[in-house]
């Protein structure tokens, strides 16, 4: 796994090793206009890394 295929499989499996056992490790983060951060942790390998999410559809609830 590389984190291409991370972000082309839409971010559901750990970039190291596959695993599906992957989650946020804290709350997401506003970091910029329309722009949000998520650390990351898979529990089977124990990698770490960061997702960064873009603004794209906003509607009312
Ligand atoms: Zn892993």
């Amino acid at each position: 796994m590389t984190f291409r295929s991370y972000l082309e499989s839409g971010g559901t499996t750990c970039p190291k090793c596959g695993s599906k056992a992957i989650k946020a490790s804290a709350p997401p983060e506003k970091t910029g206009p329309g722009q949000v951060q998520v650390s990351m942790l898979c529990a089977t390998c124990g990698a770490r890394w960061r997702d960064t999410y873009i603004l794209s559809k906003s509607e009312e609830l």
